[in-house]
């Protein structure tokens, strides 16, 4: 069989311990044997960060922006304990956060859904994608202990120098008091990486907010998004046969609970960061769970939302048997493949992700399937296999 060609690279971000093993059991396996693999290859494992003080991943980000589409393997964020383990020069940030700031992006969550592992809620037939706001409110606040009786006032000086005031409160004994923000650039951002993804992927957006209660904060976000999408993407969206609306969160949650799913919820930072959550662990498994960071410019860096299940590294370090499950990372590489096919017009491109993705639920739906979900299957007498087995029986399949 002639191998897939490929024009434009996808940026390839390798990342660490097992979800490094199975990166590259995925290339040998069900990538490279089908497709001329084209890549810009960024190494963000922890040591290459350490010896590059970060660069690479400085850099793997602005390949992103260059070329339109990565896919990420699960990265470690550096605490103190990896300080020592890894002899590292600086708890490195974040590489997420890093990535995320240079393309200014919103993530989308979904889980993947298959026959055999039933979410909590019975009837949610098709999946829901969080798409969280990862700026401001309450990730970047200002608190204060207040100690005993005084007055609390919030104060914007401006340029000039003029100051507007606003009471918090008239304090008789002690209490607590915060004070946030959010910038409406950011906002804007948001709300156009929603519209576009909402667009790409032909799914209704739901946006919700307190907007009864946080009249000037929250009805802010209300508006922003509605004022774009009325000047921006409502034509786009009744070509599409698609709908925006907004609704009270306490209104979005119910529906939620009673939709059968097939839509985006849009959330502020909290709310998404809360109920993402909830919606992984209700659909089933946090190892069935996909990511995509989509900048306002329609750039795309998709992702499994796990870690890097340090857990099973060990064991298979010490030599032992794992049973990994691959199928967030393998979709992260359809999702990239898909869309480097769809902005190359490359049909062949496109309908193998497809194939890859229908052969990976195939084995699961057959009755092959990681230990992770054998533990939730309600299938009768599955078969656990380990990490590269379960991969070579969806090589088989493809
Ligand atoms: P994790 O890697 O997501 O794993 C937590 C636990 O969830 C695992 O121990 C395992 O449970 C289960 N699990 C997760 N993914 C699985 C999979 N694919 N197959 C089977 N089981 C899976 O989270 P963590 O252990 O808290 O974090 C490990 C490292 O990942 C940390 O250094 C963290 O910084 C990093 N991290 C990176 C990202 C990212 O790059 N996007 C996201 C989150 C965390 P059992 O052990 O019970 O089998
Ligand atoms: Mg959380």
């Amino acid at each position: 069989m002639e191998k897939i060609k490929m024009t434009t690279p996808i940026v390839e971000m390798d990342g660490d311990e097992m979800t490094r093993i199975l990166w590259k059991m995925i290339k040998e396996n069900l990538l490279e044997p089908f497709i001329d693999l084209k890549t810009e290859y960024y190494d963000l494992g922890l040591e290459k960060r350490n010896e590059t003080n970060d660069q690479v991943t400085v850099d793997s980000a602005l390949a992103t922006k260059k070329y339109g589409v990565a896919v990420k393997c699960a990265t470690i964020t550096p605490n103190a304990a990896r300080v020592e383990e890894y002899g590292l020069k600086e708890m490195w940030k974040s590489p997420n956060g890093t990535i995320r700031a240079i393309l200014d992006g919103t993530v989308f969550r979904t889980p993947i859904v298959v026959k055999g592992i039933e979410p909590c809620v019975k009837n949610w037939k098709k999946p829901i994608t969080i798409a969280r706001h990862a700026y401001g409110d309450v990730y970047k606040n200002a608190e204060m202990k207040i100690p005993g009786a005084g007055k609390v006032e919030l104060v914007y000086t401006a340029q000039d120098g003029t100051q507007t005031r606003e009471l918090v409160h008239q304090f008789d004994g002690p209490g607590v008091v915060q004070g946030m923000h959010n910038l409406c650039g950011s906002i804007e951002s948001f709300a156009r990486s929603c519209f576009n993804y909402a667009l790409d992927t032909r799914q209704t957006l739901w946006f919700a907010t307190k907007d009864t209660i946080s009249k000037k904060y929250d009805h802010t976000f209300k508006d922003i998004f509605q004022e774009i999408f009325e000047k921006e993407y409502k034509e786009q969206f009744d070509a599409a046969g698609i709908e925006y609306f907004y609704t009270l969160i306490d209104d979005a949650v119910a529906r939620v609970m009673k939709s059968e799913g097939g839509y985006i919820w849009a959330c502020k930072n909290y709310d998404g960061d809360v109920m993402s959550d909830m919606i992984s662990s209700a659909f089933g498994s946090l190892a069935m769970m996909t990511s995509v960071l989509v900048s306002p410019e329609g750039v795309y860096e998709y992702e499994a939302a796990h870690g890097t299940v340090q857990r099973h590294y060990y064991k298979h370090l010490k030599g032992e048997e794992t049973s990994t499950n691959s199928v967030a990372t393998i979709f992260a590489w359809t999702g990239a493949l898909r869309k480097r096919g769809e902005l190359d017009q490359n049909q062949a491109l496109v309908e193998f992700a497809n194939k890859l993705e229908k052969a990976t639920i195939d084995t699961i739906e057959s009755g092959c399937m990681t230990k992770d979900l054998a533990l939730i299957t309600t299938l009768e007498h599955p078969t656990v296999l380990n990490s590269e087995d379960f991969i070579k029986e969806i090589a088989k399949k493809l």
